[in-house]
């Protein structure tokens, strides 16, 4: 048995990058920028009101000052500003050249075609200068998960085409004669595939671009069929069907359609049987055989199959990131295989499921935490601080 940071490793070994594609701006909402992006314009791009008012040269309580002109946005005043003139101006509406601050029109009193300015004149200039967001050039480094917040700077640069990581292609192939798909009608035998739907929703909130494959049968045809339908993934996922039992064909089919085995037992609860590799053809399209227990497979999904799809996405090789709180209860030691505990992160702190039995997806449904036991980790007290993932 081998590590989780063993298997991790392994695996970052095997991801590839999917490159790089164009997409429009209003696609590009958490897409991985690929490349570093360059301002195309200046913003703002010329002094510009950040009040409506008058722009003035000058101004001091009781000064009367005659009103020249205006200037709106989008509509600029075309001629300079000499002492003891006034332009009516608006929030983002170029300043007059020679004017030096805007007096907000609360502190002014207009008559006709005059401004008397009032004496509780304060002393700021009003103006946003050229280029006070950002210059033409200023870049965005990559990689970086576009925000809204990134959309509106793009948008703002005139970036109208993002260049973004491509969306990795992942096959899911759910394997087992028990299972039928959501909304059909089980045999007494039967139960519904419920991982496969799991693991296709947390790819698509990574970024990546799932598809589910039809059930496999265990038998030998039935998956290599399945596995004829991976076309241009760029990762193959096989859930169940990876441990040593007799209907456990996933390791000798992957084996015989070419697959170099990684590795193949990880120390870790839940989901020890776990397997990786390429599959033969020109693309060694990169394979990861997860095991079928529902929650093991989603607890794998989070702790090795987001990672990976990270890589592919341009992102460093990293662990998911993990977050310390206190426990709210005691804990028994831990085994020798790491621990991922479903518990909930309460305000008096993270408290493991009594029933942490991996078939148990309602246990999951309620939890918001994995908590993370390292291997022989001894008991813990109440108020220890401890590692857990986010859920
Ligand atoms: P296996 O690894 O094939 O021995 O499966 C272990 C357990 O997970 C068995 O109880 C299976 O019925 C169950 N299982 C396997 N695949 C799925 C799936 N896609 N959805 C729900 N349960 C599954
Ligand atoms: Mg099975």
């Amino acid at each position: 048995m081998i590590t989780v940071t063993e298997a991790l490793d392994q695996l970052f070994a095997l991801a590839r990058p999917t490159g790089v594609e164009e997409v429009p701006l209003i696609e590009a909402a958490g897409r991985i920028l690929a490349r570093p992006v360059s301002a195309r314009r200046t913003q703002p791009p010329f002094a510009s009101s950040a009040m409506d008012g008058y722009a003035v040269v000058s101004a001091a309580p009781g000064d009367r000052l005659t009103v020249i002109g205006e200037s709106a946005a989008g509509h600029r005043f075309d001629r300079p500003a000499a002492p003891g003139e006034a332009v009516r101006i608006f929030t983002g509406a170029p300043v007059p050249a020679g004017a030096t601050r805007v007096v907000i029109q609360e502190d002014v009193t207009r008559q006709d075609s005059t401004i008397l300015i009032g004496d509780r004149l304060d002393s700021g200039d009003n103006i946003r200068p050229a280029g006070g967001d950002f210059a033409e050039g200023a870049q965005i480094d990559a990689p970086r998960k576009l925000s809204a917040s990134d959309i509106a700077l793009l948008a703002s640069m005139n970036i109208a085409r993002v260049p973004v990581a491509r969306r990795p292609k992942v096959a899911l192939i759910s394997t087992g004669d028990e299972l039928v798909m959501p909304g059909e009608t089980p045999g007494p035998d039967q139960i519904i595939a419920s991982n496969t739907f799991g693991l296709h929703a947390l790819l698509s909130s990574e970024g990546a671009d799932p598809r589910l494959l039809p059930i496999a049968r265990d038998n030998q045809t039935s998956l290599k069929h399945a596995f004829s339908l991976v076309d241009d993934a760029d990762l193959v996922i096989t859930i169940g069907g990876a441990s040593v039992g007799d209907h456990d064909l996933v390791a000798p089919v992957a084996e015989e359609l070419g697959m170099q085995r990684a590795f193949h037992k990880v120390a870790m609860r839940p989901g020890k049987p776990l397997m990786s590799g390429r599959l033969s053809g020109e693309r060694r399209v990169m394979m990861i055989g997860l095991p079928g227990n529902p929650v093991s497979a989603m607890v794998c999904g989070h702790v090795f199959v987001l990672p990976v799809v990270r890589v592919m996405l341009g992102l460093p090789p990293v662990a998911a990131p993990r977050l310390r709180a206190p426990l709210a209860r005691v804990l028994g030691q831990n085994g020798p295989r790491e621990h991922y505990m479903r518990a909930t992160l309460t305000e008096e702190g993270l408290i493991a499921f009594d029933r942490q039995d991996s078939s148990l997806l309602s246990v999951l449904g309620q939890a918001n935490a994995l908590l993370v036991r390292p291997p022989h980790d001894p008991a813990r007290a109440k108020n220890d601080v401890v590692d857990y993932l986010p859920l």
